[in-house]
């Protein structure tokens, strides 16, 4: 049995509002925020990287590598700022990184993408989910998505006015069947948000899973918004499929890519959308609101990224499956049942083998305060946040900091005063 002193507080990840502080001290409540916005509070990642640096505890939750990022990407960035405009670009993009996706698409998934009219750079993958959302949602339309799912895309459908009808992903394998579309598709359903490679659960759909959702996509003349950010991290020979490559749905869908994870950049937030002119047309309406266009020495950059050669996406997909692996031996050595990791930065583990009873959101605050690492709850990736067995840790660490990690969990687990009573 846990101490009932680590059983901190369980109703919620999230601070929630805050009364704004005066200089002086004096604490002075304001009018409400939009209601959509402010119950969702202050993001997992946030919370727990922010109690992982009070700690000293080792960040295997936000997901961010902790390497560099490719030299010469980097050289561009630091040439580009120093020698080219640093006005704004066009709200589209810079033509070199337009041209850039558009050759990508071409070369790794064979799509004949017009970089003029079928191209858009976002600053980041998440402005470019909140472009598509708000851009194609209207009050009273239904949007398919696949829970868990990644944070933001609730509160935007939320915000656009669009009514949510999740599909839910059953572990081990997180599957979903055909009854389950049957059930969340309607007359009504505007469009489905897949996320493939997914986050949190690590998993690739399979082809038949997507000639499903294909199916029903057709089905109901609907359209898909693909957020495919780690396209380039599929593992054990696994190939990614765009959804856009499906008979039928080139023109149905918008495919989101990012550079932070391309390049592990996280922190540039340099995203990029295809999609055909009528359907990126209401996208770029949002985007010219929300961000309008995105520093144009990280576009150069990333233009010249995408032109490496193909050593380097196998490369990091290798490098990364390495990692994966590491940390998956490590954690069944700690006493851990990791899940399968198909793809991503990520892999979950069921922990109640450790003996732990709490739930999720207690046991990562528990890791982080007792054994000094830090994991992302996968309640949180759901609507109404069921209790759950599983949490969420990311491995795209150095080998000395997964290493670290997993010496801490291996120790503290070996130890009777993770589990006393
Ligand atoms: N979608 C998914 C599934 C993600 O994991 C992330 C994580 N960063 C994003 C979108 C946002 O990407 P970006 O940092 O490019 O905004
Ligand atoms: N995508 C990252 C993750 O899932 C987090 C991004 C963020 O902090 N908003 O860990």
């Amino acid at each position: 049995m846990i101490p009932a002193s680590l059983l901190l507080d369980t109703s919620s990840v999230s601070e929630g509002a805050r009364p704004l502080r005066r200089p002086t001290g004096r604490v002075e409540s304001v009018k409400p925020g939009n209601e959509v916005l402010s119950s969702y509070g202050t993001t997992v990642f946030e919370v727990f990287s922010r109690l992982a640096a009070e700690v000293g505890a080792i960040n295997l939750g936000q997901g961010f590598p902790d390497d560099r990022g490719p030299p010469d990407v980097l050289d561009e960035a630091a040439r580009a700022l120093q020698e080219d405009s640093n006005q704004y670009p066009s709200m589209m993009g810079l033509p070199a990184l337009r041209q850039a996706v558009a050759r990508h698409g071409q070369r790794f998934y064979g799509l004949d993408v017009d970089w003029q009219t079928e191209v858009m750079v976002t600053s980041g993958a998440t402005e470019a989910l909140a472009a598509c959302l708000l851009g194609l949602i209207r009050p009273g339309d239904e949007v398919v998505l696949f829970e868990p799912l990644y944070d933001s895309y609730l509160p935007i459908v939320r915000l656009a006015g669009g009514i949510p009808r999740l599909v839910t992903l059953r572990p081990p394998d997180w599957s979903f069947n055909r009854a389950a579309l049957t059930a969340a598709f309607s007359p009504r359903t505007k469009l489905a948000l897949v996320n493939d490679p997914h986050n949190p659960v690590a998993k690739v759909f399979t082809a038949d899973e997507l000639a499903l959702i294909a199916e029903f996509t057709l089905a109901h003349d609907t359209y898909l918004v693909c957020d495919e950010v780690y396209e380039h991290l599929v593992f054990d020979n696994r190939r990614h499929i765009p959804l856009m490559t499906l008979p039928g749905l080139r023109n149905r869908c918008l495919k989101i890519g990012s550079a932070g994870k391309t390049f592990s950049l996280t922190g540039w937030k340099v995203g990029y959308v295809t999609g055909t002119p009528a359907l990126l047309q209401p996208v770029a309406r949002a985007h010219q609101f929300l961000t309008f266009t995105t520093p144009p020495n990280l576009q150069s950059a990333v233009a010249l990224g995408l032109a490496k050669d193909d050593s380097y996406y196998t490369g990091l997909a290798q490098g990364m499956q390495a990692k994966r692996d590491r940390l998956a031996t490590g954690l069944t050595a700690a006493g851990l049942i990791p899940l399968p990791s198909a793809g991503s930065y990520f892999i979950t583990a069921d922990y109640r083998s450790t003996g732990f009873t709490g739930d999720d959101v207690a046991f990562c605050r528990y890791l982080t305060l007792e054994a000094g690492v830090t994991a992302i709850p996968i309640s949180a990736f759901y609507a109404d946040m069921p209790r759950s067995g599983h949490v969420r840790f990311c491995f795209c660490k150095t080998e000395a900091v997964l290493d670290e990690a997993v010496a801490r969990l291996t120790r503290h687990f070996a130890h009777p005063r993770a589990i006393e009573t």
